[in-house]
């Protein structure tokens, strides 16, 4: 029979199994002729029938067999895929991981590097079928506890697959399925994006997943995992909108990805437990036979790093967490890079290993890719769009939390001169990827620090260039901020999250003293988004970013990885939380998004334990820049580029330093301590009248004063682009006025946002000391009182405009029913009392101003009654 079967047709294959060769292959030409419309779903419908009497050996005759975790079988002429596996299989768990191998930005998040989570499932067997099941990993039970008998209660796994059995080896237990559907279909994970609610039509899409033009790409099998990069392709007939250039046919857009599916790791790893003092990524875990009000069994994400010498106090690991350095990565940064990734060996140190880390180069001429999972990469593109500027993803088991792979990816955009968005004056960039990104998905690990460090260094190197540093000194930026950046992204694949609190370490003063910086992480964590550290005055310039890992970084990682032989002694660490170089506060409390969270010192871009008064150096900074901005970045014989560039910089610079400002005014500071620890502060505190007053005339003076925004005017006619083909934006004169107004409205959006103005009221009762009626009072007076008798220039007409109507909004409940009643009264007193200050003196142009304010007001009081 296996003589034969060589060299018969697929259908006349199958028809051997049974014994009557010859009429059974007539029998099947004749249906064939028969039933001719049929004939696919005929064949398709008769194979699994047939074909179960067929032995593996058989069946796989026409394969390559590809052996590892899952042995694998390719067919050598149609490349379709079968796979084996053994009754040992059966009822155990493994672990799927994907990411993308890549993809185009236009794709939502389909960009090469990107991790796209790992899960735990089990292969079972039901009847004829083996499954693939995703195992709920969200709740713990006790197994003592009689609960746990109704563990699976109300919990839903997930049945990604059930695959009918091709042959079963009754001796070596052993069942053959095919494979295609579990990997050229979305079957372990969803590949495409759903569309976001309230796209635009007109926005462009990727097609329906096209199975006759998906294909395997690789196969790679080892003992502990079976890896498989495929190419989905999503097509649709015609498109009205054929995506950026990335894209070569809107209508034929190719995702690939790496599948990996992982053996179980057998180890003696010990998780451990999330304390909130601390800022790990962890899989939540309920503890559902707990009666605690915080039945927490959250995994912290960390190596399993394991003494070589467990009696020495310093000890090499038995296994290093190996980096290599992608041999894409220009050679002139590999040398800053391995040096950044090694300065976590001395927060290791001090949890008792030596050379934990360690770094190679991947050889040219390397066998293995950089998307292997069995290797953590610090990878290096050049992307069309480039989302980020660095991102540090790591895959982990979630049955405990360890950390089983890593990668690092950078941008080569980050050390260009390009503004990564358009429309400057609008949120910062990382804020509106931050949002646009994470909307669709629960991936913590999103990294835009590459983002906000590209703006710093570009600050940076703007006012290092206006006052003639050396190229050297130019350099030294890049060198400092490309440590600082590898080190924070190597922070995240050892489980660290970020601090957004840490900039509150140094002082103005202690920033300004370079011999007090030198060789310091310039925050308590590398793990912050701080701005770089840039001197008013430039004889007190000293480092630009961090070059060492900060007090925090090395506190978390002995909290991480120190091997404590007693709990109490772990507790002992954790206490000193209240230290202030252990301050901490992450994403969820940073204060970046208007009205989002409530303590002013976890912030993104700023610097310095008085942010307050960093932020006005800031922006006199950049308000000095600004003069001779035509002097210093025009070169002869080149386009305005340059210039436009640095004038939009500078302003951007302005308006997130506002930003930053604005948060003191009804701001509470939060403090994570236990009850009765050393050094405990209440949890909220709401900010000193003094420092919210301050906080409010410096927006008065720098954000909303007639002149705040002045620039030399003959700088205007200069802010010119290079124009580039037809591709050119049009029209193309610079839009100052929305731009201004954008900050503007930035900083209002805080200030009157309805959680901001409910906050207010409620810490009155504990503590605030600047009450909603003041506060909304002297906003009024900040934005009305020294124009509005007279003239009232083109800057202030906008934005009082733009003022009057958000205080009509809050009235007339255009953002639902959200705003309390107190901050209503305070609006529709505040109306009242612009229209009592409006007078028609003034020009013509301010006496239509106040006509239309008015006209605005009286129609709004006549709207609510
Ligand atoms: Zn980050």
């Amino acid at each position: 029979m296996k003589k034969h079967k060589l060299t018969l047709p697929y259908y006349a294959c199958i028809a051997l199994a049974s014994l009557c060769f010859l009429n059974t292959s007539i029998l099947e030409a004749q249906n064939k002729k028969k039933k001719k419309k049929n004939a696919d779903t005929e064949v398709v419908a008769e194979a699994p029938k047939k074909s179960k009497d067929k032995t593996i050996e058989e069946l796989v005759k026409s394969s390559k067999e590809i052996d590892g975790l899952f042995k694998i079988y390719q067919d050598t002429i149609k490349g379709s895929l079968q796979m084996l596996i053994s009754e040992d299989q059966i009822g155990k768990e493994f672990i799927y991981f994907s990411q993308i191998s890549n993809g185009v930005m236009d794709a939502g998040r389909a960009m090469r590097g990107i991790y796209q989570g790992s899960k735990v499932f089990k292969v079972e067997k039901y009847f004829n079928k083996i499954e693939f099941i995703t195992q709920n990993t969200s709740f713990y039970f006790d197994p003592e506890n009689p609960l746990s008998k109704s563990k699976d209660a109300n919990i839903s796994d997930g049945n990604m697959a059930s695959i009918e059995i091709a042959a079963y080896d009754k001796d070596k237990k052993l069942y053959l399925i095919d494979a295609d559907n579990l990997f050229l279909a979305e079957t372990f994970s969803q590949i495409k994006n759903p569309s976001r609610p309230g796209a635009s039509p007109t926005e462009f899409k990727i097609g329906n997943l096209d199975k006759s033009k998906t294909k395997i790409l690789g196969i790679n099998n080892y003992p502990e995992n079976t890896n498989m990069e495929v190419e989905y392709v999503y097509s649709q007939p015609s498109v009205l909108n054929g995506g950026s250039n990335a894209v070569a046919d809107g209508r034929n857009v190719s995702i690939k990805v790496y599948h990996s599916l992982i053996a179980m790791p057998e180890n003696d790893f010990e998780p451990r437990f999330d304390d909130p003092r601390v800022g790990y990524f962890t899989t939540e875990v309920d503890d559902k036979t707990s009666a605690s009000s915080t039945p927490y069994r959250d995994l912290i994400h960390r190596w399993n790093l394991i003494k070589k010498n467990p009696e020495l106090e310093l000890s090499e690991p038995i296994e290093p967490i190996t980096w290599w350095i992608e041999n894409s990565t220009p050679l002139e940064w590999r040398e800053t890079i391995k040096e950044g990734v090694l300065q976590w060996n001395k927060a290791f140190e001090k949890a008792g290993f030596k050379n934990a880390m360690v770094v190679k180069v991947q050889p040219d001429d390397a066998t293995w890719d950089a998307g292997d999972i069995r290797y953590n990469v610090l990878r290096w593109t050049s992307s069309p769009e480039p989302p980020f500027g660095g991102y540090g993803p790591s895959f982990v088991n979630p049955r405990t939390g360890q950390i089983l792979g890593a990668d690092i990816m950078l941008e080569f955009a980050h050390f260009s001169n390009r503004v990564f968005y358009d429309k400057v004056y609008e949120l910062t960039s990382s804020t509106k990827s931050f949002e646009n990104l994470t909307s669709n998905s629960n991936d913590h690990t999103y990294c835009f620090l590459g983002d906000e460090l590209h703006d710093e260094m570009m600050f940076a190197s703007s006012v290092a260039e206006a006052a003639g540093a050396s190229d050297f000194e130019l350099e030294r930026i890049k060198k400092e901020s490309m440590t600082a950046l590898i080190m924070h992204e190597v922070g995240h694949t050892l489980g660290l999250n970020h601090n957004m609190k840490a900039s509150q370490l140094f002082s103005p003063e202690q920033l300004n003293d370079p011999d007090f910086i030198k060789g310091k992480c310039l925050t308590a964590s590398v793990m912050d988004y701080a701005a770089l550290n840039v001197t008013k005055d430039r004889s007190k310039q000293g480092q630009y970013d961090d070059v060492a890992v900060g007090p925090y970084d090395i506190w978390a990682i002995q909290l991480g990885y120190k091997p404590f032989k007693t709990e109490a002694e772990r507790q002992a660490l954790l206490n000193e939380s209240t230290k202030p170089e252990h301050i901490f506060g992450n994403d969820a409390d940073d204060m970046r998004s208007p009205g989002k969270a409530i303590d002013p010192r976890v912030n993104t871009g700023d610097q310095s334990n008085d942010q307050i008064k960093w932020a006005i150096d800031r922006i006199e900074l950049s308000n000095n820049l600004m003069k001779d901005l035509k002097i210093n970045f025009s070169t002869t014989g080149e386009s305005y580029q340059e210039l436009r560039r640095v004038y939009y910089l500078l302003s951007s610079q302005k308006g997130s330093a506002a930003n930053t400002i604005s948060r003191f005014i009804g701001g509470v500071y939060v403090e994570r301590s236990m009850v009765g620890q050393e050094g405990e502060k209440q949890p909220y505190t709401p900010v000193s009248l003094d420092d919210q007053k301050r906080a409010m005339n410096a927006l008065s003076t720098y954000v909303f004063a007639p002149d705040a925004f002045d620039a030399p005017n003959d700088l205007y006619n200069y802010l010119a682009m290079q124009r580039r083909g037809f591709n050119f934006r049009t029209p193309e004169d610079p839009k100052i006025h929305e731009q201004v107004l954008g900050y503007q409205k930035a900083v209002l959006s805080h200030l009157l946002h309805y959680n901001t103005l409910q906050r207010i009221s409620d810490s009155e009762l504990y503590g605030n000391k600047y009450t909603l009626s003041t506060m909304m009072s002297d906003l009024n007076n900040a934005i009305f009182k020294s124009d509005i008798s007279g003239n009232v220039n083109s800057f202030r007409q906008n934005l009082q405009l733009e003022y009057t109507n958000m205080l009509i909004g809050i009235l007339t409940n255009k953002q639902g029913s959200k705003y309390s009643n107190l901050a209503q009264s305070m609006a529709l007193y505040n109306l009242n009392a612009i229209k009592g200050m409006t007078s028609s003196g003034g020009d013509i142009s301010s006496r239509a101003h106040k006509q239309h304010l008015k006209t605005l007001i009286d129609n709004a009081l006549k709207e609510i009654k």
